[in-house]
């Protein structure tokens, strides 16, 4: 599928040094591996519902890291998948009486024009579910023969055939494995099962589906309904895939295994992460991705940000109303990607004072003060992508250059709007225009 398109980034003299993540299957922060290629796989949106702030900041966050790899002079390659069929997406397409692909190729359009609006970098690989169902339909064949997935007979009026992965059958048969790094229930997560319970039936999970081996068995291949589109399953029958077998399936088409950071917002852990992680190893014997991240949740003035509380903050409706976009890269920054926050009008009007404080800074900008500016925001995206303190640096180094009463140094304006720009994403020169 097209991607959005890429604004240039700018080269900075030197580079990053050696980052640390926190890894969330360990809860510490960790030395990302090092290597001339990096590898990073962020789930995408399910295309039914524009995208709002908790979603900007899953995707402004991970594009630190790929600016950070970038600035390390490593090749990046940036796999993101948008789950373009699934029911969430039927559902909201019936419901509003427009046709499924429709509302779906509306909002990857919407979606794909807020991430270029925010300076995120494209990815590599930007894959659609639907055009990943030739290559799901054989591992979810695999994994029927390797005894880890089963089909389940149909009862209250389902229909027969529906694909299921085995988490005991998988989890054990990864424990029998000589190989390095098994998987098992609960390696990606560390939730209890009670936990697990809870969150797979709150996270589109169907634990109460008759014929299932373990109420945490997750599907793979729901077969063809009335009313609902269909794809040629082979063997498994006409039908369509599950979430989780999209992610592990695409990752593994584009990127190496094990990727170097899987990505995504803090309730993607589990199931989808966990059981992704689970389908990689049951499927190549190897790990899904060598570090686990995740985003804080994005509230709106003091309330959980959700579709059933209607309250979303809708990056598209923000431009709309002319904000900059710049404006709402830096009040995401202004968090740290791992916290939870809340959107409120002070923190976006904060951010618009802090970009203009910035851009003013550069006529007067001192005489070599630029290389350290650079210095310390490196040093605090090396450490676990510290944005708030990048951005209080940026403060600091305005201040300064306010102060000052010396003419400005043209190359440190230069050099400091290039750090700001490659680093951060956001650009202080070359205002662009705004939507009206
Ligand atoms: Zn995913």
């Amino acid at each position: 599928m097209k991607t959005w398109m890429s604004h240039a980034l700018p080269q900075l003299p030197g580079q990053m040094p050696a980052i640390n993540l926190y890894e969330s299957t360990q809860g510490t922060v960790l030395a990302l591996p090092s290597g001339a290629a990096a590898s990073l796989y962020v789930c995408g949106i399910t295309p039914y519902d524009a995208t709002h702030m908790g979603h900007a900041a899953t995707y402004v966050a991970f594009d630190l890291l790929n600016r950070a790899w970038r600035d390390q002079h490593r090749t990046v390659e940036y796999v993101q998948n948008v789950t373009d069929i699934d029911d969430p997406l039927l559902e909201r397409a019936t419901r509003d009486g427009v046709d499924w692909r429709e509302l779906a190729a509306t909002q990857i359009e919407l979606f794909q024009a807020d991430m270029e609006a925010l300076n995120v970098l494209p990815p590599s690989h930007y894959v659609g579910a639907v055009e990943a169902i030739e290559w799901i339909v054989p591992e979810v064949l695999q994994l029927l023969q390797a005894g880890v997935a089963y089909a389940v007979a149909g009862s209250d009026g389902e229909p027969d055939g529906d694909i299921y992965f085995s988490v005991e059958a998988a989890s054990a048969a990864a424990q029998d494995s000589s190989l390095e790094a098994p998987w098992w229930l609960g390696q990606i997560s560390g939730l209890n099962a009670g936990e697990m319970l809870n969150f797979f039936a709150e996270r589109g999970g169907d634990p109460q589906r008759p014929g299932k081996r373990h109420p945490l068995d997750a599907l793979l291949w729901r077969v063809h309904r009335d009313g609902e589109p269909s794809w040629d399953g082979g063997a498994l029958g006409a039908g369509r895939p599950g979430w989780h077998i999209e992610c592990t399936v695409i990752a593994q088409r584009f990127l190496p295994a094990p990727f170097t950071v899987q990505g995504g917002g803090s309730d993607l852990i589990f199931p989808h992460h966990e059981v992704g992680a689970g389908h990689a190893y049951a499927l190549g014997g190897k790990a899904m991705a060598r570090r686990y991240a995740h985003t804080g949740m994005v509230g709106l003035d003091g309330e959980k940000m959700s579709k059933s509380l209607g309250n979303l903050v809708i990056v598209s409706q923000l431009r709309a109303e002319n904000v900059e976009p710049a404006a709402i890269r830096v009040a995401i920054l202004a968090n740290h990607y791992r916290s939870d926050w809340f959107w409120t009008r002070e923190l976006l009007n904060e951010a618009v004072a802090r970009l203009a404080r910035w851009r003013a800074a550069l006529a007067t900008a001192p005489e070599g003060s630029a290389a350290q500016l650079l210095l310390e925001l490196r040093q605090a995206l090396s450490e676990d992508l510290d944005a708030p303190r990048a951005l209080a640096a940026l403060d600091a180094w305005a201040a300064a250059s306010h102060a000052g009463n010396a003419a400005g140094s043209a190359a440190d304006a230069a050099l400091a709007a290039d750090a700001v720009n490659a680093l951060l994403g956001v650009e202080l020169q070359n205002t662009p225009a705004v939507n009206g």
